[in-house]
């Protein structure tokens, strides 16, 4: 008695112990779908400080702008965009972008319409146009969708996607647009950009 009673003291103890390591960098996370690729899945580097927390109201499409690249690895890609969001750059209109604490996004879609989880959901995103993520669940799908169209793959991950996020934060349809609808780009494509109706119809089904 005196053994085991100890055991399960001691077993509670070291329980509580790894709980209360792990509580806070999973607290951090909100996945909405069950194959979501978290952050480990693309050896995410930490994220820097200075990050805002925020509670979800809208859902905001992107594109990277960048051509579907098939051949590259999605932990290439999402690396890249990393490095590229934690440096300070000059963009192609000569302003420079500050430092991001990480993706600017919350969640990545590529090509082949795998779901990556970027920047924990609880913190605003960035942007480099005038208007404030801080409230949106961002989601960016890699492609230009000015000059290609996003593959089935894709549009069947951003349903999806949408989907989940708009019932869990219960985000009305209405609530639901593309970069273009808050700030003067093209982001996230014309090709893009025509599909928001019916995912916004979808949501409003509860389909
Ligand atoms: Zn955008």
């Amino acid at each position: 008695m005196r053994l085991s009673s100890r055991a399960t003291v001691i077993g509670l103890f070291l329980g509580g112990l790894l709980l209360a390591g792990c509580a806070p960098r999973w607290a951090e996370r909100d996945v909405i779908l069950d194959d979501v690729i978290p952050r480990e899945g693309w050896n995410a580097r930490p994220w820097l400080e200075g990050m805002q927390r925020q509670d979800i109201t809208h859902i905001t499409i992107h594109h990277t702008a960048d051509r579907h690249n098939p051949e590259r690895s999605l932990e290439a890609k999402l690396l890249a965009l990393q490095s590229f969001s934690q440096e300070t750059t000059t963009l192609w209109d000569g302003r420079s972008k500050p430092v991001w604490a990480d993706v600017p996004y919350h969640y990545f879609i590529d090509v082949h319409g795998q779901i990556a989880e970027a920047r924990p959901i609880g913190y605003c995103g960035d942007s480099n146009t005038p208007y404030d993520p801080c409230g949106h669940a961002l989601i960016v799908l890699e492609g230009n969708f000015e000059e290609e169209v996003p593959t089935p793959e894709q549009v069947a991950s951003l349903m999806r996607m949408t989907r989940g996020l708009a019932r869990h934060y219960g985000v009305d349809a209405s609530r639901i647009g593309g970069h273009n609808d808050y700030a003067e780009t093209l982001c996230p494509g014309r090709n893009l950009t025509q599909l928001l109706p019916h995912l916004r119809r979808l949501v409003s089904d509860g389909n």
